[in-house]
């Protein structure tokens, strides 16, 4: 495939599914009437349900929440896939692109599980390209990335930015560096998860250059609503159309939809960017105060709601912390990180509790 060639991102989805319509669900049908007797629903609504919003299926991709969710991106609806968090996107995108027992995933640890997990569901061979730790943190090997998947004939590489545990953003230029060298052999996704947390611009700035381009987002993390479940992809429309025919029939429950586009009302986000910059104020706090901390050999920079921290002695730490009732997420089990516990930021007050409490074992130490 030569540059500049105008490439079909269809071309990467398993062959066996890129006419697949999936479920035709009473609710696809495009009919209307006002007696609705077509679904095998109740007549009535569940004493328990006030608004008698739950009594019917839900629509698979609420309008209202699908347009909330373009405006906050700002992309096109049709580029928009909700999903069960974006947990759920991860896994359409191995299950749609990945031939089980022949095709593989890059991802690059130590990194969000998820990526493993749905290859291994899929049995998806999953190709390690390790991050690289250096003094500004961990960072991508993108030559590694790009070397693997030309050789290795990887069908999806997962760059996690800002990166779950390691923290760090990766920097535009390296994204459309791999973009560019690809040339259309595997689709990169880019999982912003903690993206409101980062100075770097997303992804999405690169979207429309790059077909073979998909980012993550999520309700999750800096809007509050991780039990609502509700994430998204964003990538070429066809390929959406051909995410959605693999997803369940009707993903999102009413009463998420209903409480996500509450979530994303004007007063809304401005809470919640109110709160963002708090994250971020106390980031920079707490990372300061840590690095002077007896016992903790290196605090990474963050660019998201969470500090890696390598210490002396993690499990003192881990332990110190827990018998101050705080529970941090403990790394050692990944590669590269057997000393660290990574921490997320809470509230100024919860901050001065882990700072007390790393600071008394190191009294006591
Ligand atoms: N991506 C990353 C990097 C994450 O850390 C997480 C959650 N820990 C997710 C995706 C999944 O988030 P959700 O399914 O809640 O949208």
């Amino acid at each position: 495939m030569s540059a500049g060639l105008k490439r079909d991102v269809l071309e990467l989805v398993r062959p066996d599914l890129r006419g697949f319509g999936g479920y035709k669900s009473a609710r696809t049908e495009d009919i209307s009437g006002d007696v609705w007797l077509n679904a095998n629903e109740s007549a009535w609504a569940n004493p328990a349900d006030a608004s008698a919003s739950v009594r019917r299926y839900p629509d698979p991709q609420p309008a209202a929440l699908r347009t909330a969710l373009a405006g906050l991106y700002g992309c096109a609806e049709s580029e928009l896939l909700i999903g069960r968090g974006s947990d759920e996107a991860i896994d359409l995108l191995v299950r749609a692109l990945c031939v089980a027992g022949q095709d593989a995933i890059v991802a690059t640890p130590p990194v969000f599980g998820m990526y493993a997990v749905s290859a291994r569901l899929q049995d998806a061979r999953l190709i390690s390209v390790p991050l690289i730790d250096g003094d500004a943190g961990f960072a991508p090997d993108i030559d590694g990335i790009a070397a693997a998947v030309l050789e290795q004939r990887a069908k999806l590489v997962f760059l996690c930015s800002p990166a779950n545990p390691t923290g760090r953003a990766i920097p535009l230029e390296q994204i459309e560096a791999l973009l560019t060298r690809l040339e259309g052999r595997a689709l990169v996704v880019v999982d912003e998860a903690y993206g409101e947390f980062s100075a770097v611009d997303s992804a999405l700035t690169l979207r429309s250059r790059f077909p073979e381009l998909a980012v993550l987002r999520t309700l999750s993390k800096a809007h509050a609503l991780a039990a609502a479940r509700i994430g998204v992809v964003i990538a070429e429309p066809r390929l959406v159309a051909v995410l959605r025919a693999c997803q369940a029939p009707y993903p999102i429950p009413t009463p998420c939809a209903e409480l996500a586009v509450a979530g994303l009302s004007t007063a809304a986000l401005a809470t919640t960017q109110q709160r963002v910059a708090t994250v971020l104020s106390e980031r920079a706090r707490l990372q300061a105060a840590l690095s002077v901390l007896p016992g903790v050999r290196r605090v990474y920079a963050s660019d998201a709601n969470f500090l890696l921290v390598r210490f002396v002695d993690a499990e003192r730490a881990f332990r110190a912390l827990l018998a101050a009732g705080v529970v941090v997420r403990d790394q050692r089990a990944a590669p590269q990180l057997d000393d660290a516990l990574r921490i997320t930021i809470g509230t100024p007050e919860q901050n001065a509790r882990v700072l007390a409490a790393l600071n008394a074992q190191a009294v006591a130490a």
